[in-house]
């Protein structure tokens, strides 16, 4: 299934096949929780060549805990977080979530951050939850190959 995304005035636009997503995760860390304002957020793994995407995004980086530095881009004209990738592996984008214009289909495969999880947003038990960054490693045999 073909899926579209974009940012609240969208400048910015994206679609991807539903197919090649590679996984989906929430992160509870604080530079994810920073930059949503929110308590977490909602990733969609998938390799930059099966993703088309319009429109200019402004990237801002900065090192997470991992020593990964995530560069998060967001578009500039109305600051919408729209997706961000590892410095170390550019080939590889997270999109957040939230963008999609319909998510209805998503399923979440992993939490990670639980450690730094509100009560307020507490994470989903029913989900596989990891207290801190289970690492890119975790699932780089899935990345490589969907690179
Ligand atoms: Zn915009
Ligand atoms: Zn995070």
């Amino acid at each position: 299934m073909i899926v579209q995304g974009r940012c609240q005035c969208d400048q910015v636009n994206y679609e991807f096949d539903t197919e090649k997503i590679i996984s989906a995760h929430h992160c509870h860390c604080k530079d994810c929780q920073r930059s949503t304002g929110s308590g977490k957020a909602t990733i969609i793994y998938i390799a930059n060549k099966n993703l088309k995407l319009n429109g200019e995004l402004k990237f801002y980086g900065k090192k997470g805990t991992t020593g990964m530095t995530v560069k998060r881009g967001f578009c500039e004209n109305c600051g919408s977080g729209v997706m961000s990738y590892p410095k170390e592996i550019p080939l590889l984008r997270f999109i957040k979530a939230g963008t999609l214009d319909d998510s209805s289909w998503l399923k979440i495969d992993s939490t990670f951050f639980t450690k730094s999880a509100r009560d307020w947003d507490a994470p989903n038990e029913d989900i596989k939850c990891y207290e801190g960054n289970p690492d890119i490693m975790t699932n780089i045999k899935s990345v490589i190959k969907a690179l």
